[in-house]
């Protein structure tokens, strides 16, 4: 075979030698490797490389020529291409096939391999060629790329489940939830209702999906105030809270319902959309009615025979004869005191009904306020022990309002200040006046409130926590404290930090002064 290398083959003439010669040295040029076998011999052996072959191998021309060349697999014989390549050599056909080879030190490289055969004129496949490249960088980038893709594709998998997951436990909560919900797009068109909306307004989803929410039922929620604080949500994304609508709505009769709108965002999905909840709190407020009726009708009856009671405790006090011991007065007093501590907290009871029905009758008179504040601090004083109750300041202002309803908010806020600072002695009251306003502040080194319960210590009955067994109340008095100061024109206002105290402070307007 060292003939066809060194160009000796049967040629016959000069011309026909030279462009021999000049084929072998272009295939010597060539990068890629380029291989003949001879397959009319036993085996298929090769009988012609080129140099890029011997440096793509590491073999040496004489260890190639004359052997087949599967020794380039070594011993990773358990390739699918090599049962490719070998059905193309017996069938005479070429083939490519990207194949693991082994250069001679060992070292894995992919050959891209071209497999052609050669025929005769008879067309009997008589030689092969094969042409190879090292493709090992190319492999390697595939098989990174490969595996990236795996990684990819296992994660969006993931993802998927997940998001599948929690797609299917938010919709378990909005079908479980006992609020009706509706999300509306930007032009309030409704894009999903929850069962329970279905339910409550006993409608279907073709009666409510795609509609304008205002042209929903017979226009139930066509209300220009409540129009006007949606189309806020998204420019502002002001929330509207706790709006109440009443209304006859078809199928199911005269309802209250409370709605509560907000503009939801899901990881940047789903920006412009709003969500309502609407509550129907019909039987909610029917019951509250009932329970203010019930505590209007008992307050006033027992108030008639306490006032008689305490009548007739007076009478008997002015009538215990000299000679009884003082044990019987001690208990004759501690009656009146219990009877007096029982009609104020009927009082008080009386004035939130009062408040309820709009029946707060306020007297307006003429008064020195600090006077007022000092002489009512005193009494408490008197009375009290354990704290140290110190007035900063003055307004030095004469005020028209109801001095009795004034008295009472001073006194409400005093004995608060004092009731829920048992460990911290020191009370300070401030006067000022503030622009055209006289202002009274009170604040105490207790147990403080926290923010979110400083806003409903205004309510009716509200009770900071499981404060009952500590410190008994009704959780009234700040209620009739602040409708008494907003029928004066005032404000009134707390700040307080949990563990820190409080402050508690009332403005009345000196427009309704004369002094
Ligand atoms: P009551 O004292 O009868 O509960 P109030 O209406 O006067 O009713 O007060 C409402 C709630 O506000 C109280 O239950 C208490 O939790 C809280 N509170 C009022 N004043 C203070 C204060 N000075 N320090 C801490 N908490 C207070």
């Amino acid at each position: 075979m060292d003939s066809l290398y060194n160009g000796s083959f049967n040629i016959s003439n000069e011309t026909s030698q030279e462009d021999f010669r000049l084929l072998l040295k272009a295939l010597d040029a060539s990068i890629s490797g380029i291989i003949l076998t001879d397959n009319r011999l036993q085996d298929n052996p090769i009988i012609y490389c080129n140099k890029a072959f011997e440096e793509i191998s590491g073999y040496d021309r004489n260890e190639i020529i004359g052997h087949n060349c599967r020794f380039l697999q070594k011993e990773d014989r358990d390739q699918k291409e090599r049962s490719f390549l070998r059905d193309a050599i017996r069938d005479g056909k070429s083939c490519v096939v990207d194949i693991r080879n082994y250069k001679k030190d060992g070292t894995l490289f992919y050959n891209e391999l071209y497999m052609s055969p050669i025929k005769d004129d008879e067309g009997k496949v008589i030689y092969f060629i094969g042409v190879q490249n090292d493709v090992t960088k190319r492999k390697k980038v595939e098989q990174e790329l490969r595996q990236q893709q795996e990684i990819m594709e296992k994660r969006v998998a993931e993802r998927t489940k997940s998001l599948k997951e929690s797609e299917d436990y938010l919709n378990s909560i909005v079908q479980t939830v006992r609020e009706s919900l509706i999300v509306l797009d930007p032009e309030f068109k409704v894009l999903s209702v929850n069962d329970h909306f279905l339910k409550t307004f006993k409608v279907t989803s073709e009666d409510t999906l795609g509609k304008l929410l205002y042209d929903l039922g017979n226009g139930q929620w066509d209300i220009s105030a409540l129009k006007e604080l949606l189309e806020s949500i998204l420019p502002t994304n002001n929330p509207v809270e706790e709006f109440e609508v009443e209304h006859d709505f078809p199928h199911i009769g005269k309802k209250l319902m409370l709605l509560n709108a907000h503009r939801i965002e899901l990881e940047g999905q789903y920006k412009d959309r709003i969500l309502i909840a609407i509550e129907d709190i019909t039987d909610r407020r029917e019951i509250e009615r009932r329970k203010d009726d019930f505590l209007s009708i008992a307050s006033h009856e027992l108030k008639t025979p306490l006032t008689t009671i305490k009548g007739l405790v007076q009478v008997m006090q002015r009538m215990v004869p000299p000679e009884v011991n003082d044990k019987f007065k001690a208990i004759l007093d501690k009656t009146g005191v219990y009877i007096n501590r029982l009609n104020n907290l009927i009082a008080e009871l009386l004035d939130v009904s009062r408040i309820q029905t709009g029946n707060i009758e306020l007297h307006k008179e003429e008064f020195d306020f600090d006077k007022t504040v000092h002489e009512t601090v005193e009494a408490i004083q008197v009375a009290t022990k354990s704290h140290e109750i110190q007035i900063v300041g003055n307004t030095n202002e004469r005020i028209k309002a109801d001095e009795s309803h004034i008295i009472q908010v001073i006194n409400n806020l005093l004995s608060n200040a004092i009731k829920y600072s048992p460990d911290h002695k020191a009370i300070i009251v401030y006067l000022s006046r503030v622009s055209d306003f006289a202002k009274f502040s009170i604040t105490d080194k207790g147990m403080g409130i926290k923010l979110e319960d400083q806003k409903k210590i205004f309510d009716r009955f509200f009770r900071v926590g499981d404060i009952q067994q500590r410190f008994p109340g009704m959780g009234i008095g700040l209620y009739i404290c602040d409708q008494i100061i907003k029928n004066h024109g005032g404000s009134l206002l707390v700040e307080s930090e949990t563990g820190n105290g409080s402050t508690f402070s009332f403005t009345l307007p000196l427009n309704i002064i004369t002094a």
